[in-house]
């Protein structure tokens, strides 16, 4: 059954390493629409890599155009000017609603220095929310790393993407750091090919919870559509199913809130 909301919490605009993983802003509201999401936040792919500006421009062009998208800026710290320029934007203008940091593609230590410094300094007195890649196979931020990081600044909401853990490495990851370290200001999304392993996604809800689930789908590199197919297959209660695909995310991202194709709009 389709979802009357449905907020996908991690999407690439720009273009990656093929053109088919690739969109601008119209290509991927198509995808959306074939799919059933009605609203997306998405960030730069470039702008990943240390492209701030150029990344970060294009993104908000192409999110200006579409009422079912807004986005995140993403940060980077070792171009500290420019993403307190991209943060600080933040205030004037709607479409960003948080911050998109990726340690392994940006070449970076997510509890170095470096970052502690944008935290401190940028983000943190942003009051914005952060999504971070996290994955078993990036040194830079494996879900320890990523927690360590939340920990340090708890007045901040941190989405750890892919189920926090990724495609590679042990599955039971991010359930054995959460029961170590649980925290009041982490969330995760769903957006892995992890996800389709059968029983990824029950316990991760058996062991870190209902309430700490965003749907995401890292599209275009993965194709949307079946990531929705999951969670309508999903044996869950309706409760469950409308926390994972919006409720939670409205919790993280507030500003959200009174979008097109976001639920109390
Ligand atoms: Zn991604």
């Amino acid at each position: 059954m389709p979802f009357d909301c449905l907020i996908d919490v991690h999407s690439h605009l720009g273009q990656s390493s093929m053109d088919t993983m690739s969109a601008d802003g119209e290509r991927l509201c198509r995808l959306y629409h074939q799919a059933g999401v009605t609203h997306a936040v998405t960030f730069s792919i470039e702008a990943c890599y240390g492209g701030i500006d150029a990344g970060n421009a294009y993104t908000l062009q192409e999110v200006a155009r579409h009422e079912m998208l807004s986005m995140m800026a993403v940060a980077h710290p070792n171009h500290l000017a420019a993403s307190a320029a991209w943060v600080r934007q933040a205030a004037s203008e709607p479409k960003i609603v948080g911050v998109k940091i990726h340690p392994a593609l940006g070449a970076y230590d997510v509890i170095s220095r470096a970052m502690f410094r944008l935290m401190d300094e940028v983000i943190a007195p942003s009051g914005l929310p952060v999504l971070s890649h996290v994955g078993n196979d990036s040194p830079n931020v494996p879900i320890d790393r990523f927690l360590q990081l939340a920990a340090r600044f708890p007045q901040t909401r941190f989405i750890a993407a892919h189920l926090g853990v990724g495609v590679l490495g042990l599955a039971h990851a991010a359930v054995d750091a959460w029961s170590r370290q649980p925290l009041d200001n982490v969330w995760f999304d769903l957006g892995t090919l992890r996800a389709f392993a059968t029983g990824a996604v029950e316990t991760f809800l058996t062991h870190i919870g209902p309430d700490r689930l965003c749907f995401g789908t890292d599209a275009p590199l993965y194709v949307p559509a079946p990531f929705v197919r999951l969670l309508e297959v999903l044996p869950v209660t309706e409760a469950v199913r409308r926390k994972i695909a919006y409720e939670n995310v409205l919790q993280v991202i507030p500003a959200l809130r009174g979008r097109t194709g976001v639920a109390g709009e």
